[in-house]
């Protein structure tokens, strides 16, 4: 299979050839149609099997339609995010915005990195200059919340990654609040995706009221 054969818009098409990735890995693959028919997703693939792009490229092709159809903002809007991905940990998230970042431009899409430890500054502008996309740790969004500077009231489209972790007791109290900002499952748009290199989901029934019939994929799990 070719990534041209997945309904991704030319400017991402492009964003991708450029990489040097014409083909999707067996995650990507399995993935992606599901995404852009709106189906949660439990996906399971080892580590550098590609999970990433998994994820994000629904996404981008997502907020690039939107745009195009001029149901978000361009570039000096004010509306809120549509889509939210969560990772543990500062390093995951930083990762995660520098892979999209290569290709927000190409779908004409603002990014906010949120993470703790440093200063809340700059990421208080990205999330009030317009951005349609947050990657985030819980906890610093969190603050963001209930600070009233973070309006995740629009967010349709929804990603943990490392799903595993996000899950364990250390998180799934934020995990659980964040995801009750976001809009509910009887939106149409709405979106709900776990991403993980295990199947280790002790606690998928906590997030389960937030997922709606969703399609699993493994493959190549680690234990
Ligand atoms: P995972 O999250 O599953 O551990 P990553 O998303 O971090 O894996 O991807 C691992 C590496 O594979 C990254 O360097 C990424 O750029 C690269 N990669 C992703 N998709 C492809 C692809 N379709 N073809 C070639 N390399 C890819
Ligand atoms: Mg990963």
């Amino acid at each position: 299979m070719l990534f041209t054969e997945l309904k991704l818009s030319e400017p991402i098409q492009k964003r991708l050839a450029e990489k040097g990735f014409p083909e999707p890995t067996p995650i990507q693959a399995e993935t992606i149609p599901l995404a852009l028919n709106n189906r949660d997703l439990i996906a399971c693939a080892k580590t550098g099997s590609g999970k990433t792009l998994a994820y994000l490229l629904p996404i981008l092709q997502f907020v690039h339609e939107k745009i195009e159809k001029g149901e978000t903002h361009g570039e000096d809007g004010v509306n809120p995010p549509v889509a939210l991905v969560l990772a543990p940990t500062r390093e995951l998230v930083v990762q995660i915005a520098e892979e999209a970042e290569f290709f927000a431009d190409a779908a004409g899409l603002k990014l906010a990195t949120i993470y703790g430890g440093v200063d809340h500054d700059k990421q208080r502008r990205e999330l009030a200059g317009g951005a349609q996309l947050i990657v985030a740790t819980p906890g610093r969004l969190l603050d963001f919340l209930r600070g009233g500077e973070a309006n995740l009231s629009k967010v349709v489209r929804i990603v943990l990654d490392e799903a595993d972790r996000m899950l364990d007791m250390g998180f799934i109290d934020d995990v659980r609040k964040i995801l009750s900002k976001c809009s509910p499952n009887e939106n149409e748009e709405r979106q709900f995706s776990l991403f993980s290199a295990t199947i280790n989901f002790s606690a998928l029934y906590s997030v389960w009221e937030f997922m709606r019939e969703p399609e699993e994929i493994l493959i190549n799990p680690e234990l």
